[in-house]
Formats: structure tokens, sequence, C-alpha cells
């Protein structure tokens, strides 16, 4: 019998887990269900979501640090990863300004902040907040940080003081890149025995991550239902009617960029038709989607894009670092969300929107690649035009559905930064390749 292919499983496990969520969703507030019954339903879908995302997790760091040192020590130092990391560079670089300017243009024409009470929408959204028994994040971590010490703190976050205690978190998949590389370098400049051992290793320790990658990957259905179930069921519509036209303007952003910005470069500049792309990577997409971690999805993302063609050198080093660095849909959101409380609060002038501009590109590089990490940092975008930092808890309540499109904007744009600079590097006929 055919097996019924994993990403319709993916689907019908989303679509059940959104059935079941509105259902009781609707029970809870009809009054047919208690509401710490319904709030207990999706604490247990989203456990079993944990669980998933959990497993993938557990892959990360011995995954990308055996792929990284494997691409180098099998490509004895030839693999160019300097011309690779300036080229994925440039992408990300110029990928999250144009996100930011489609952002920054639609909030300015859609307004969604004009006309709001922000005194009765914060009284409001401390209701929802508590009534859901949401913690607000705790944003002293971030408040008082300046951009200057978002830029300090991104190359000493870069540079493992302890390898061992780098490893232990998937927030610092970036300094494990960087000992990676120098780990692989500096084999390749050994030579001899020490590099083919260190190579025979690395390669052994890659393949059996990806072994296990793909056994993970049959629980994604699971691990998504229960994760769409969570949000479909908890997230409540009062304070959603309010922010329509705010969560309209993120949304939308978040299209422009993703079904024309991206697709627009990757068809011209890679030379690949997106939507064969589209369908190779969306496995990967549909996990973004609904765990909303970025870092989480790396092991997926991996897999994607060399299924799609992408060289194993090429994908290991830019997605590890794109996953980390290169966040476009958080800078959307960044400016979209700040911009629309300013608008609320008394407009800013075009210097501070440039202000904002910069401090959420920044604020993007400094997210962590996990759920809700754009909104703590957004609290550093608003300082630096002098917004309340409690702003943040208006939109707290809705982040979660937002989280979960701006995560998979990220990974898409990783995974089109990928298939871009491969076109430069040699690589063997790809999936959706234009002639
Ligand atoms: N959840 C996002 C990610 O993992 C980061 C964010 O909160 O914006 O890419």
């Amino acid at each position: 019998m055919r097996r019924f292919p994993l990403h319709l499983q993916i689907l019908a496990g989303m679509g059940l887990g959104l059935v079941g969520g509105l259902l009781l969703n609707l029970a809870g507030s009809q009054g047919l269900l208690d509401r710490h019954d319904v709030l207990f339903a999706g604490a247990v879908g989203e456990w079993v979501g944990k669980v998933f995302l959990a497993l993938l997790n557990m892959v990360v760091v011995p995954l990308v640090a055996s792929s990284i040192v494997s691409s180098f020590t099998g490509l004895g130092g030839q693999g160019g990863m300097g011309r690779i990391g300036a080229r994925i560079g440039g992408y990300y670089l110029l990928t999250s300004v144009l996100a930011i300017a489609t952002g920054i243009l639609l909030v300015n024409l859609i307004r969604p902040g004009e006309g709001v009470d922000y005194a009765s929408l914060m009284e409001a959204a401390r209701g929802e907040l508590a009534s859901r028994e949401i913690h607000p994040p705790d944003v002293d971590a971030t408040a008082g940080v300046g951009v200057g010490q978002i830029v300090a703190d991104i190359v000493l976050r870069t540079i493992p003081p302890n390898v061992i205690d780098a490893a232990r978190s998937n927030t610092t998949i970036l300094s494990v890149l960087f000992f990676s590389v120098v780990f692989g370098a500096s084999a390749v400049a050994t030579g001899g025995d020490a590099l083919k051992r260190v190579d025979e290793l690395s390669a052994a320790v890659y393949a059996v991550m990806t072994t296990m990658t793909n056994g993970i990957l049959h629980l994604a259905p699971l691990g998504i239902s229960g994760y769409v179930f969570f949000v479909t069921s908890t997230t409540g519509v009062s304070l959603a009617v309010v922010l329509f036209w705010y969560m309209v303007t993120v949304a939308l952003g978040l299209v422009v960029h993703a079904c024309v910005t991206l697709p627009a470069l990757l068809r011209l500049v890679g030379g690949r038709s997106p939507i064969a792309y589209l369908q190779e990577v969306r496995e990967a997409l549909l996990t973004a989607f609904s765990t909303a971690s970025s870092a989480g999805t790396l092991p997926l993302t991996l897999r994607s894009v060399q299924r799609a063609g992408v060289p194993e050198h090429v994908a290991t080093f830019a997605l590890p670092l794109g996953a980390t660095v290169n966040m476009d849909g958080t800078a959307l959101y960044e400016v979209v969300a700040v911009l629309f409380i300013s608008q609320m609060l008394g407009d800013l002038s075009l210097g501070q929107q440039v202000v904002v501009a910069f401090t959420a590109l920044l604020a993007s590089v400094g997210a962590a690649g996990i759920p809700h990490a754009g909104l703590v940092m957004m609290v550093v975008v608003m300082q630096a035009v002098g917004l309340p930092t409690d702003a943040v808890l208006v939109i707290l309540a809705v982040d979660r559905v937002l989280d979960m499109g701006r995560t998979t904007v990220n990974v898409w744009s990783d995974m089109v930064g990928a298939a871009l600079v491969a076109r430069f590097e040699e690589r063997p006929a790809a999936a959706g390749e234009v002639a």
C-alpha cells in the first residue's frame, strides 16, 4: 500500500487541530465548558507540540556542528566559506531591509493605530491576559539595553567562552557555528591523519543525525496538530477584533514579502521556479508555522534545501547562520508593531521612523529563533524612540498567531538565500531550476 505523503499527513493534522481547537474555543465562550477545562485541554495540545519541538531541538547542536565540520574537512579547505559567507551576508542584509521597507510603507498607509484608544486597549489587554493565565514576558532583561550594546552582544555571543556551555542552548547556535568553522579550518590546517579521522568522524555523526531527523519527522503531524489545537482553542477573539487592522497590516506585509519579494529574487537571481522550490521545502515551512521556532525547525530546513539540490556545504553554513541572524519576518513585524503603538500615542517623525527601522534590523539579528523572541526584543526598539516599554502588553495576547507567520517568513527567507548562493557554487542539477 502506498503511504500517505508526509505533507498531507501534516495538513490533515493541522486540520484536525484547527477544527478541534475552534470547537473547544466556541464551547468555552458559550459557557458549555468551564474556562479552566478549555485552558487545560489547550495546555495538553501545547505539551504534545512541545515534545515534538524538543525532539527537533535535541538534534540541532550535533547536527549543525557535524555538518559544518564535515563540509570543511570533506572539501579539504577548498570550500570557499568566506565567499559563501559574504554572499549570504549580503543577501540577509538586503532582504531584511526590503522587509522593513515593506512594513514601514504598509503601516503608514493603513495606519492601524489611528483612532484606537491606548488606555482602554491596555485595560482590555490586561483583562484578556489575566483570564487566559498568560504571564507577560520578562522585558526587564532587554529594558535598558541600547543599540550599541546589541551590536557588542552579537559579537560576544558569537565567540563561546566555553564551548560545552555554548552547546547547551539552542539560542547560542551562532557560537556553535563559529566554533565548528574554526575547528574545521584548524583540522584542515593540521592535515594528515588527524584531518582524515576528523573528516570520517564528522561525516559519520552527520549521517546518523540525518537519520535521527528523518525519524523525528514522522511525529510532525501529531506535534503540529497539538500546537494548532493549542493556539486555536486558547486565542480569544475580543482583542483580535480591536487589533484587527494591526494584525492585517503585519499579515499583509508578511504575505507581500513571502509571495512577491522573495519569489522574485529566487526566480530572477536564483534562476529557479518558486513553486517547484516551495514544494520541496513545504514540510519545513509547515513546521516553522506551527512551532514558531526557526532554531527548532533547522534540522528540517537543512534536510529540505538539500533535497531541493542545494549543495551540502552551502546549506550547512548558510542555514544555521540564517536561523540566528536573518529574520525578515521579525524585522517587518517589529516596525509595524512599534509604529502601530506610536500611532496610538502620537506619531513619530520621519527621523524617528528611520531610528525604528535601524533598531528593528538589529533587534531582528539579535532575536533568538524561539517563540516570542521578537516581542521581547521589540522593547529595545521602543526604548530607542522613547515609547513606554509596557506597551508590549497590548499586543501580547495576539502574538502567537503573528509569531507563526513571521517565523515561516524567517525560514522561507533563509531557504531562498541558500538557493541563491547555490546558483553561484558548483552543484548538480537542482529541483525547479529554470534553464
Ligand atoms: N519566533 C521567531 C523565530 O523563531 C522569532 C520571533 O519571535 O520573531 O524565528
